[in-house]
């Protein structure tokens, strides 16, 4: 039920309002940042319109078809081949189509393009999932663009994206979008001390940082966190007090060692939410308003004498090492270039 997913609730009543009135369209986007949900979102939606006890748009969630239809054997192969097809789920008129690494491969697309064409099996309609859909290349968007072109009359395809304006103009305009938001932190730290197992300081801490991102409010290691934000603390101290570069080139080193090189991009983004909070700080916010509310203390001790074009000036530096690492570039030396900017 779409009642089980928590947030975004206007997205909930049009989709419920949509099933209902039998208006859903064979070409949806569901757009908006990563890890909140609408996977499930997608999901949902297929059960809400195949379950034979749904009512107001609302699956009954608990029949054989409903259950049926979330369980999927996804691959956790290294082999690329492996990816080129449509994953079906115990029920077989709803599959979705995967990305290996960073490509949603075209093999995977043309696989779709077949099982599109179909009939159902057991429902009256299918379903399909599209899971990353911007990690199409050119080969991959025109065959979806093809299915999305002439889909069949029981086939609906569900494109769902963190980077919608990645995808090409006529692949949107075949598309029905429906936005999803980031999940306010209270309800995301209710959701932690009702499932899980973490105290009421670590689940408060984790429902803020996680940037509305239930998926990865649920998978942060806090200890792990933790951490890695007293070494940022300790970027910004050397960068602000002590002007310690040496320091900083060695936390630089750290960042991209083997241990932490796949989570570089996470905790660049704790720098940069620390930054933030700090500048935020120094204009008058109050604790309740900032991310790392937890150590409100050394936060507002940085923010007492803030030079508040450096940190607006970091922020920039910082967006362009994020996008920049798209292409290949070399990481030890931006995070190098980024911390000997920030010391001058
Ligand atoms: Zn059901």
């Amino acid at each position: 039920m779409f009642s089980s997913i928590i947030g975004n609730e206007t997205a909930k009543d049009f989709l419920r309002r949509m099933i209902a009135g039998g208006r859903v369209p064979h070409g949806l986007l569901f757009a908006g940042p990563e890890g909140i949900g609408k996977r499930e979102f997608a999901l949902e939606l297929a059960r809400a319109m195949m379950c034979r006890s749904a009512s107001d748009g609302e699956a009954c969630g608990e029949c054989p078809i409903c259950r049926r239809i979330g369980v999927f054997e996804l691959p956790t192969s290294e082999k690329g081949e492996d990816y080129d097809r449509v994953f079906l789920s115990d029920h077989p008129d709803v599959g979705m189509a995967i990305p290996f690494k960073r490509n949603l491969r075209v093999g995977a697309i043309r696989e779709l393009e077949r099982e599109a064409n179909f009939r159902p099996y057991e429902s009256e309609l299918r379903v399909f999932i599209v899971n990353d859909a911007d990690k199409m290349n050119d080969s991959s968007s025109n065959a979806l663009l093809k299915t999305l072109e002439e889909p069949p009359s029981t086939t609906f395809l569900i494109l769902v994206t963190s980077r919608p304006d990645s995808l090409l103009q006529t692949i949107r305009s075949r598309c029905q979008t429906i936005r999803f938001a980031p999940v306010a932190a209270g309800e995301i730290e209710k959701l932690l001390l009702e499932t899980h197992k973490l105290s009421a300081d670590d689940a408060a801490v984790a429902a803020r940082v996680c940037g509305g991102s239930v998926g990865r409010a649920l998978s942060l290691d806090i200890a792990q966190f933790r951490a890695m934000r007293e070494l940022m603390m300790n970027v910004i101290r050397s960068a602000v007090v002590t002007g310690d570069l040496s320091a900083m080139l060695q936390t630089a080193e750290q960042l991209n060692d083997a241990k932490n090189k796949d989570r570089f991009e996470e905790n660049i983004g704790i720098l940069q939410t620390l930054i933030r909070d700090i500048l935020a700080t120094s204009k008058g916010a109050e604790t309740s308003q900032i991310v790392n509310a937890d150590i409100a203390g050394q936060i507002s001790e940085l923010a007492k004498d803030p030079n508040a074009a450096a940190l607006s000036r970091w922020l920039i530096e910082i967006e362009e090492l994020l996008a920049s690492l798209n292409v290949n570039v070399n990481r030890k030396a931006a995070t190098d270039k980024l911390f000997v900017s920030m010391s001058a």
